[in-house]
């Protein structure tokens, strides 16, 4: 006994060994994948914290939207050039200061007209339209005496400004602010300055016209904006649209605006470098803000990078469970290897040992010379119970078990064929009771795979039993069924591993039941074939009080037929 205990225990700390080396290699696995894995999640993570701290996005749009303003800055320039120089070109000659008059009243949307040609000679007109105004009439005459100042001093400045404009920008005309109180705001007028036909260098002339603020905020801008900003629609809520505006410096509330304007404050501006000096342009988004649009962002990308690691955890979590039930099987399937090896030493060496003996022909009596053929007999049987049901099992596995059902009295069948195990279960020291209902419906049954279920069962109740050595058999009918029991007061199973025993090759970890010899297939067996004929196996077992297995055959063919079409 001794000696093989300690085999036993070595072997089962062999296996220990195998294990906890399988584990590390797993963990290295794991760490392989979950370690980069986690450092890119981190490192998004701590880069979206990073954007968020430092209003990246922000930044960006505030880029892009400076971008946006330069460009309209631009075209907003070309289009004023074009429509002061189609002006200037229909401006009176030199010398034909009284035509200015008639200029003004082809163009209503020009508020003054003025042509210099020497100091004290300036022809000034106002539009002829608005003369009942007193208010512009006065206007006009302060910027007559104004123009007259500038030009009579600094004619030679101006003429040396336009000169540089056309070498440099090929522009004709210079474009400048004029400020003119009107109640108690001051408006903006463009002032175009230039150098008019007839203009020589023996009789220089400089000439010029003022655009109203009226018709910059409600003709001009308002086109101009909305050519630099095409395809609007205020309508269209689909996506924010940027809208732009423009303003005085002198004042908050927009000059003039494109068609999605909607109010507040612009998010950028840009003050105007040179055709409208003192006008600043702003943009914005319909609707939304940069701060709402970077918020979204983050919150979308934190939102991705959270259901990223939560798919990412559970896959791992998918990984380490299968890998863990392959090293869990591996490990079953190495324990089977050596637990059929045990088995079948074990009867080959007593028969060996025995015919060996009665060869020898030493045995004196009868009696003796019968009891070791009956060891031989018994020894030969479990060898074959043995690899029955390794044969069984592989033809599983292979999906070729075929079942061969018949009408049966199964408890005819139950009867024989625990009448030859009686003796021996009593001879080893058992309590046996056998209970069999009468009249029980026959079944449709393959004898041999219900004979072997049983046995299966039996054997385990005796190998698994230790003092209190009790085996009932129990059949009876239940409802729709035919059941079969078999009960012990054994070494029971724990309720968590009551399940796992059904699966192949498990046997519970507990040391009694590795010292006892078993291959860990005979529940699966059993499973199979209760399956196959339509029923179910179940257990209810308490450690230490004993077990009780519960076969449930169907009356009604029909559900064998049924699994028969299933196990096929
Ligand atoms: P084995 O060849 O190991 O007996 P089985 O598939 O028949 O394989 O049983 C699986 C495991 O279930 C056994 O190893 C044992 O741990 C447990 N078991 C089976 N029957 C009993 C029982 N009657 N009492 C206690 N444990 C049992």
């Amino acid at each position: 006994m001794g000696p093989k205990y300690l085999s036993e225990k070595f072997r089962m700390v062999k296996l220990q060994m195998q294990r906890w080396s399988e584990r590390p290699r797993m963990l290295v696995l794991m760490l392989a994948v979950i370690l980069p894995a986690t450092a890119l999640i981190v490192a998004s993570a701590y880069h979206l914290r990073s954007i968020q701290r430092e209003k990246g996005v922000e930044a960006v749009i505030q880029r892009d939207y400076q971008q946006v303003l330069a460009i309209a800055e631009k075209r907003i320039a070309d289009r004023a050039y074009e429509m002061t120089e189609a002006a200037k070109a229909k401006f009176p000659d030199a010398n034909h200061p009284d035509d200015l008059e008639s200029f003004l009243e082809t163009n209503p949307d020009i508020a003054h007209a003025f042509l210099w040609k020497g100091g004290g000679n300036l022809a000034f007109a106002s539009q002829p339209r608005r003369m009942g105004d007193p208010e512009f009439r006065e206007e006009g005459k302060r910027l007559a005496s104004n123009v007259g100042n500038w030009f009579d001093v600094g004619s030679k400045d101006y003429a040396l400004k336009l000169k540089k404009m056309a070498a440099m920008e090929g522009r004709k005309v210079y474009i400048t602010a004029n400020w003119v109180p009107r109640g108690d705001k001051w408006q903006y007028q463009s002032l175009v300055l230039f150098e008019p036909r007839g203009s020589t260098l023996d009789h220089p002339a400089l000439a010029g016209f003022a655009y109203d603020s009226d018709f910059l905020a409600t003709k001009f801008f308002p086109q101009a904006l909305n050519t630099v900003l095409p395809n609007q629609d205020p309508d269209d809520t689909s996506h924010p649209q940027p809208a732009i505006m423009v303003r005085t410096a002198k004042d908050n509330s927009p000059l003039a605006s494109s068609i999605c304007w909607d109010g507040g404050v612009p998010e950028v501006e840009r003050g105007f470098e040179s055709v409208f000096p003192g006008l600043i342009l702003g943009i914005k988004l319909r609707g939304t803000t940069i701060e709402s649009i970077s918020n979204r962002f983050l919150r979308t990308n934190f939102l991705i990078l959270g259901a990223l690691s939560l798919l990412m955890a559970g896959g791992m979590w998918l990984t380490y469970r299968s890998v863990s039930r392959e090293l869990a099987l591996a490990k079953l399937k190495s324990d089977f290897v050596s637990n059929v090896s045990h088995e079948l030493r074990t009867p080959l060496a007593l028969i060996r040992l025995y015919a060996e003996t009665l060869e020898l022909g030493r045995l004196s009596t009868p009696a003796k010379q019968h009891e070791y053929h009956e060891i031989i007999r018994k020894e030969s049987e479990r060898l074959t119970a043995l690899i029955n049901n390794i044969l069984d099992f592989s033809r599983i596995e292979a999906g070729k078990k075929e079942y061969n059902f018949r009408e049966t009295d199964v408890a005819d069948l139950v009867r024989s064929t625990l009448e030859s195990y009686r003796f021996e279960i009593e001879q080893n020291g058992f309590r046996f009771e056998e209970k069999i209902e009468n009249n029980l419906p026959p079944l449709q049954v393959d004898r041999e795979a219900i004979a072997r279920s049983l046995l299966n069962l039996v054997n385990n109740a005796v190998k698994y039993s230790s003092d209190d050595k009790y085996l009932g058999v129990h059949l009876y009918r239940e409802n729709g069924s035919v059941n079969l029991e078999v009960v012990d007061h054994g070494i029971g199973i724990p309720a968590n591993e009551q399940l796992k025993i059904f699966e192949k090759f498990y046997r519970v970890g507990d040391p009694l039941v590795h010292n006892t010899k078993g291959s860990g297939l005979g529940l699966s067996l059993v499973r199979h074939i209760v399956l196959a004929h339509g029923g179910e196996v179940a257990v209810e077992s308490t450690p230490g009080k004993g077990s009780k297995f519960i076969i449930t055959l169907p009356v009604q063919g029909s559900a064998i037929q049924q699994a028969k079409g299933a196990s096929a």
